[in-house]
């Protein structure tokens, strides 16, 4: 066991071995435990995740692994921020262990198992980022199993990837509850993301308009508009504000993601957005 217990800090766990003799101590004394799943960089987002499943457990492990599978070759991994430091600070006082595997201890040498869903998967986000659910549900899968906690919390920022988790804990039979967490957003209303540290001031004010229109589609489908129409005009403002590539802006059934037929929601809505300003692609959603 080579947990860093000697300062207030909070201690890290490097490999599954020590999550797992922290997580079985725990148990022994009775607490439920909570897992939430990051890849670090952390914000009120993320912090908002461990404040909210701390009133549902005991005892809160936030894991922070940038996980490779789940970025296509031409994607950010390598630049994506890495601020373990600043990220252990911020989580004193809230959570109770951080697991902070490597590379080669999350996937070592012959690893060959891959999680892949069909379905919820594969519009939006899917048409995108084909490769991107099955590194999520993999590494997700595979954190759940480490830690073994009662509860796992996602943010509502990731809409498509709340829903692929509660799919695939549903059909293996995975013994967690899912929570979600609602979107924190900066004063302006732009969701918070690891990401927004590589916008310029430019690019940063007119990806704070991209909360406005979505707000403004799905109030004008909730007061009768057909999805097409609106979704046409709100495509033709993100662009206008100086976005580089609409990948989908979508009214969907909450739940399944799939499409409304008649063009008009006829069960719980959301509208989704993906866009690239820069080298930045945002993604955002909200109830219709
Ligand atoms: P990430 O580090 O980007 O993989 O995010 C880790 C978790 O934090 C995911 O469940 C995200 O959905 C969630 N998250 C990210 N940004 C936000 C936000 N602005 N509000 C709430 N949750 C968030």
């Amino acid at each position: 066991m080579s947990l860093d217990t000697t300062s207030h800090k909070v201690p890290v766990a490097r490999n599954t071995a020590d999550l797992r003799a922290a997580v079985a101590a725990w148990r022994a004394e009775g607490s439920t435990v909570a897992l939430v799943p990051t890849m670090g960089a952390l914000h009120e987002g993320h912090l908002s995740l461990v404040d909210l499943v701390r009133t549902k457990a005991d005892r809160v492990v936030v894991s922070i692994f940038v996980n490779p599978t789940q970025f296509a070759p031409h994607e950010d991994f390598s630049a994506y921020p890495r601020t373990e430091a600043a990220d252990a600070a911020k989580l004193e006082g809230k959570a109770d262990l951080i697991f902070a595997p490597d590379a080669a201890d999350m996937y070592p040498e012959g690893f060959s198992t891959t999680i892949s869903l069909t379905g919820v998967t594969e519009p939006l986000e899917g048409q995108f980022r084909p490769t991107h659910f099955a590194g999520v549900a993999t590494v997700v899968a595979k954190l759940i199993l480490r830690a073994m906690p009662d509860i796992a919390i996602f943010g509502e920022k990731d809409w498509q990837q709340l829903m692929v988790i509660r799919r695939m804990v549903a059909d293996l039979d995975i013994p967690v509850e899912i929570l979600g967490g609602p979107i924190m957003r900066e004063a302006d209303g732009l969701a918070m993301s690891s990401r927004n540290v590589y916008l310029t001031p430019a690019e940063r004010k007119a990806a704070g308009k991209l909360n406005v229109i979505l707000k403004e589609t799905a109030a004008s489908v909730s007061s009768g508009r057909i999805i097409s129409d609106a979704t046409r005009d709100g495509a033709e403002k993100i662009l206008a504000l100086g976005f580089d590539k609409l990948d989908y802006l979508e009214i969907r059934d909450a739940a399944s993601l799939a499409a409304f037929p008649d063009d008009r929601p006829t069960s719980p809505a959301r509208i989704l957005v993906a866009a690239k300003i820069g080298r930045t692609r945002l993604i955002d959603n909200m109830p219709v």
